[in-house]
């Protein structure tokens, strides 16, 4: 690619998230973000490298305006980072639901745009968000190669009994239920540069990876594939989330509903967006920082929803170590796991049998690749911080040449 910088777009349904990456250096040139698109009071963040970061509220109709903004802030005279959209060698998309359609990143075609299109009903929230972004792009860059990656893509190696639920088959056969997972560019990219961290073939490993932000999912890789995650057909399932509930026997939806006289889609809107530790700590906060300083002040109800949260995850350990028959690292990253030492020391207390050992010390440290367990620990236990735009450059550059 002779024009080397890519830009990576993450489109929400009235968000867009927007990264200019250099192919070669892989710098972040600029950033930033449009909130409210098609919604009063829209507004555009821009940080170019080492500059202030510019903020205008201006009307966003839809996300081909939203992309239009962004396309001049990159390329404005005064602020912009580049001269031309020529500059821009390729757009890399973040999709997030690939369905079994795709185990793999792929340049955008109208073929492939059909393909995403027809995994809107199992992400109808975020795929159709994803489109518009990739529509808008398209038509204002109509010569850029175009890549879509899935959040999906990586996990598509489980084997069939880790994905199958336990329905009727024909319901897999007819509507496609089945474990698909989520987050997958950060296992990913975690799993891989742990590899390297070690020293060791990816090839050869077994690695368990908790992405814990405020979406929190954890991943079992063995010899560099994904061969379970925690998240379902949904991002619903799976670890006790900021707002989400994670795993729950499936009857309480229907108790629920009876009790709180509520319909299904209501308790779901429960249990995706006032369940988690917000709802554990009895709506006191999703936020992480805001539960560490409370239960360091004696809070119990913090405390509750920082134990279940650990617990939760230890538990899924423990299934991965069984699934992959041991585990050679456990890679902590996003958010939280990346920032929260409570959360890793409550989660290591329970890893004794794997004969895991925390170093206190480097465990104090936040956001760096840093090893948190002793030399001595037989299984490592590493925070490794994710940086997803950059796995989606990668992409992009490998499929745009
Ligand atoms: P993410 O979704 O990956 O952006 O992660 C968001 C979560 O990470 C929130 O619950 C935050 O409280 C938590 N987090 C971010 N920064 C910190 C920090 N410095 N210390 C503790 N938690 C943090």
């Amino acid at each position: 690619m002779t024009n080397s910088n890519i830009l990576v777009i993450n489109c929400g349904s009235s968000s867009l998230k927007f990264q200019l990456i250099n192919a070669e250096s892989e710098e972040v040139i600029a950033k930033g973000l449009c909130e409210r698109i098609g919604i009063e009071g829209s507004k555009i963040s821009y940080t170019p490298a080492g500059g202030e970061k510019y903020e205008t509220v201006t009307p966003m109709e839809d996300h081909t305006q939203a992309i239009r903004l962004v396309l001049g802030a990159i390329t404005d005279e005064k602020t912009g980072v580049v001269k031309s959209l020529n500059e821009i060698g390729a757009v890399g998309h973040r999709v997030v639901h690939g369905g079994e359609k795709f185990a793999s990143s792929v340049l955008i075609n109208d073929e492939v745009l059909k393909a995403i299109e027809e995994c809107n009903d199992l992400a109808p929230l975020h795929n159709p968000a994803n489109l518009i972004g990739i529509r808008a792009c398209m038509e204002l860059m109509p010569d850029t190669p175009m890549a879509a990656v899935f959040d999906t893509a990586f996990h598509q190696t489980m084997p069939q009994e880790a994905y199958l639920y336990g329905l009727p088959y024909h319901y897999y056969e007819d509507y496609k239920v089945r474990r698909y997972g989520f987050h997958g560019t950060s296992h990913s990219f975690v799993s891989r540069r742990a590899a390297q961290i070690l020293g060791r073939n990816y090839e050869d490993l077994k690695i368990i990876v908790c992405h814990l932000g405020n979406g929190a999912s954890i991943s079992a890789v063995k010899n560099g594939k994904c061969v379970d995650t925690s998240m379902g057909l949904t991002p619903l399932e799976g670890l006790i989330m900021g707002t989400r509930c994670g795993d729950l026997d499936p009857a309480i939806v229907e108790f629920l509903c009876n009790k709180e006289k509520k319909t299904v889609q209501e308790i779901l809107s429960v249990m995706n967006k006032e369940s988690g530790v917000l709802g554990l700590s009895g709506g006191f906060s999703s936020d992480f920082r805001d539960l560490v300083s409370a239960y360091e002040r004696g809070d119990e109800a913090a405390g509750r929803a920082l134990k279940a949260f650990s617990y939760r995850v230890a538990k899924y350990i423990g299934a991965y170590t069984a699934a992959m028959n041991g585990v050679d690292a456990i890679c902590f990253t996003a958010g939280i796991g990346e920032n929260t030492s409570l959360v890793r020391t409550m989660t290591a207390s329970y890893l004794g049998y794997l004969g895991i050992e925390l170093d206190e010390e480097a465990n104090k440290k936040r956001g760096e690749e840093v090893f948190i367990s002793t030399p001595e620990s037989k299984t490592k236990v590493l925070i490794v911080p994710t940086n997803e735009e950059l796995a989606i450059a990668r992409e992009t550059v490998a499929l745009a040449g």
